[in-house]
């Protein structure tokens, strides 16, 4: 292959290879520390994550900003320009509900005109006439003679000279834009990256040239100069991107490859293959419903995984009601059956109850003993507990955090369902991990991992490519469907009133949310109490009214909740602690107040406690007609649909679920845009590590480096401790 410019077809000319000088890579300089002037920049810099010269070369422009000539500027445009400051002074201002203004007469070498800065009075001193400016704004046109129109202005930095085509091809007034904040500039980090420009030399490829040729992917260095210099051309920044996109995917599916890899290698499980008894007889006898499909398929997978030493480690997604409580109950059954201990760890205290419940339900008779252990079981009833499961004669415990308490051993674990999974910790999860291995230290549970938040394929590889996974998509049968509204004038508030009334006079029940204040519980509370008051004393008077909320006695809540469960209540007014977890099959209305508030994944989950019963239910969505998330929920019911639609509108990113899933977040990568390049890297990571697990191979020598870069020495911990 000939050797071409970046992102080209074009040789490069032989004579000017010859002249390029020898590259020495030396990734230690990458490791130095960057210096700052002044504390303010400093902290400035931690803020944006920039301690070394590589996080500075890691710190991709956000995008690259044409300057355009000011005399070409036309009525309506939006562009950024290079200018420099000819006069300025701050409007004084008087009259009331006017804006504080500065002004600024601004040129460059084309013409000049009038910018114009709103609510920054400081500017004036700030910028002082000379001051080179990028200002980036909208032009809004010639208005009288003299100055040669008005500009009003978006964004704006002090430019020095770092600004402008920086590098070899770049356009004559391309202004880089990096991701920065009070204290350091897009503007400066330009100039510190201009200034650490021989460090990219220093970038060492951890890619073999085999695959880049097969991927067609550029060099790591090329790539990298070429996102921070280049001329902006679509196709290279384009190419640059997937390069230093790939790179970050890669090591992430090699880490979590190698962790799981990782689990199979250490102690094993209980194998579980034989002993169908119970689960038989609970299944054909007990249980008083037919599985659906895909519950079937989940315990055909879970069987399998059981009967392997290899501790099981699947992830079961699933649709709110679609069920996940009886695929959990069969793995924990499973145990029993072999003589072994089954435990289901739940988040908060009230799924741990309501799964109590279910399970109750589930298996009439208490044909296998289980007990429940949380936060506020009395002193006495624990101990008691923890006396039977150490013993073994308790085979079953459903519970909170509670469980994984150092006072808590089991005789014999064999199986622990972490509901919720996402809200535990990586800590937490490994207490539960160690309650199997007994007395001997040797041993693992089989893990079943539950999520009512339906994650988009893409995604869950990112995130959870360590574990295997199952979905249940399909409801249960005789799942009436839910229709759902958005209300936004008080004339639809009237009628959803209206309507409401109308199912609790027919004995159905009602759900009020109350809208979501991150910041504070207590206003959340609060709030909520207001409604009520409101509710019960106005629109919904004639009716049973009760309350909610985070800030409650926990007997009070159960009190609350038990009142609506027997349908002594007729309306349960609510914070999002009912999110997850509560099951009333009668309840068919769930009103959403401020519902815009609230992300997809959790409005989804609310709807989710209606439509259990075998009548038909609404959701009514107080909030904008034209939020495209409302709409969304309006229109679908398919909880992976709508994960997806999330994911669109927001990116990943910013997208509800992510943190608490706890999924990787990428300075580079974008999904869903980069799924098909993580797909990419999924398939080249397997092959890694298929052949060479340690990553001990020579010509894997330097993305062992690599990963241990990005994760630290641990990143390659030996597969078999
Ligand atoms: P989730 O997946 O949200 O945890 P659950 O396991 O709590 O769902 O089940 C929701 C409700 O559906 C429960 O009342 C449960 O008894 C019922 N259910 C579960 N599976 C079926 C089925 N196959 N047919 C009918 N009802 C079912
Ligand atoms: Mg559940």
């Amino acid at each position: 292959m000939a050797t071409t410019a970046f992102a080209t077809s074009e040789p490069l000319d032989p004579s000017e290879l010859e002249a390029a000088s020898v590259r020495y890579p030396r990734p230690s300089a990458l490791r130095a520390a960057l210096s700052f002037e002044g504390a303010k920049m400093r902290r400035a810099a931690e803020t944006l994550g920039l301690a070394t010269v590589e996080d500075l070369l890691l710190h991709l422009p956000r995008d690259r900003r044409e300057a355009r000539a000011v005399a070409e500027l036309v009525p309506g445009d939006s562009a950024t320009v290079v200018v420099q400051v000819r006069s300025i002074s701050s409007r004084s201002v008087r009259r009331r509900g006017m804006r504080p203004l500065v002004e600024a007469t601004v040129a460059d070498d084309s013409g000049a005109m009038k910018a114009t800065f709103f609510n920054q009075p400081w500017l004036a001193q700030r910028y002082p006439v000379g001051t080179r400016l990028a200002l980036h704004g909208k032009f809004e046109g010639r208005r009288g003679s003299g100055v040669g129109g008005q500009f009003r202005v978006q964004a704006h930095a002090r430019t020095g000279d770092a600004v402008g085509g920086a590098g070899a091809g770049a356009g004559a007034g391309a202004v880089a834009h990096y991701p920065a904040t009070e204290g350091l500039s897009s503007t400066q980090i330009l100039a510190l990256v201009n200034e650490h420009r021989a460090r990219f030399a220093d970038v060492v490829d951890p890619l073999p040239a085999g695959l880049l040729h097969r991927e067609r992917l550029p060099g790591r260095a090329a790539a990298l100069t070429e996102a921070h210099f280049g001329g902006g051309s679509d196709a290279g920044l384009e190419l640059a991107h997937r390069r230093l996109a790939f790179d970050e995917l890669l090591l992430v599916q090699l880490t979590l490859l190698r962790r799981r890899l990782r689990r199979r290698a250490a102690s094993p499980a209980p194998v579980m293959a034989g002993e169908r008894e119970l689960t038989a007889r609970w299944l054909g006898e007990m249980l008083p419903f037919a599985l659906t499909g895909d519950q079937s398929n989940a315990l055909d997978a879970v069987d399998l995984d059981l009967a392997r030493s290899v501790p099981m480690q699947r992830l079961l997604m699933g649709e709110v009601g679609s069920g996940k409580t009886v695929v959990a109950l069969y793995a924990l059954l499973r145990a029993v059956e072999h003589g072994h201990q089954g435990a289901l760890m739940a988040p908060t205290e009230t799924l741990a109850e309501q799964h109590f419940a279910t399970i109750q339900k589930l298996m009439p008779g208490s044909v296998v003993p289980f007990g429940l252990l949380t936060g506020s079981t009395p002193a006495r009833r624990r101990a008691d507990l923890l006396g039977k499961l150490a013993s073994g004669e308790l085979p079953l415990i459903v519970g909170t955090h509670a469980l994984i308490e150092d006072t808590v051993r089991f005789a014999r674990l064999a199986v622990a369902v972490v509901d919720e999974q996402h809200r535990f910790g990586v800590r937490q999860r490994a207490a539960l991990d160690a309650k199997a291995a007994g007395d001997s230290g040797d041993g693992r549970p089989h893990v079943l991992h539950m999520t009512a938040t339906p994650i988009p394929r893409t995604l869950a590889l990112a995130g959870y490519g360590d574990l295997d996974h199952t979905q249940l998509h399909e409801l249960p049968a005789g799942r009436r469907p839910i229709k759902t509204f958005v209300c936004s004038s008080g004339e639809e508030r009237a009628r959803a009133y209206d309507r409401i009334r109308e199912e609790l006079r027919a004995g159905r029940q009602a759900f009020v949310v109350c809208p979501l204040v991150e910041e504070s519980e207590v206003l959340q509370a609060r709030a909520a109490t207001a409604e009520f008051e409101r509710l019960r004393s106005g629109e919904l008077r004639d009716f049973e009214v009760v309350l909610v909320h985070g800030q409650l006695r926990p007997a009070a809540k159960q009190a609350a909740m038990a009142e609506f469960a027997s349908g002594a209540a007729d309306v349960l007014v609510a914070t999002s602690v009912i999110e997850v977890g509560i099951d009333v099959p009668n309840a068919t209305v769930m009103l959403v107040e401020d519902a815009d508030r609230y992300g997809i994944s959790q409005l989804h989950q609310l709807r989710g406690r209606i439509g259990r019963g075998s009548y038909d239910s609404i959701c009514l969505l107080f909030g904008s007609k034209d939020s495209l998330r409302l709409r969304a929920l309006a229109e679908y019911t398919d909880g992976f649909r709508l994960a997806e639609i999330d994911l669109e509108l927001r990116g990943e990113g910013e997208l509800v679920g992510t943190r608490q899933h706890g999924l990787a977040q990428f300075r580079v990568a974008e999904l869903p845009r980069d799924a098909e390049l993580l797909e990419r890297a999924r398939r080249y990571a397997e092959q890694v590590v298929a052949a060479d697990p340690s990553l001990a191979e020579p010509e894997h020598a330097l993305l062992a480096d690599a990963l241990v870069g990005a994760y630290g020495a641990e990143a390659l911990a030996p597969i078999r401790a």
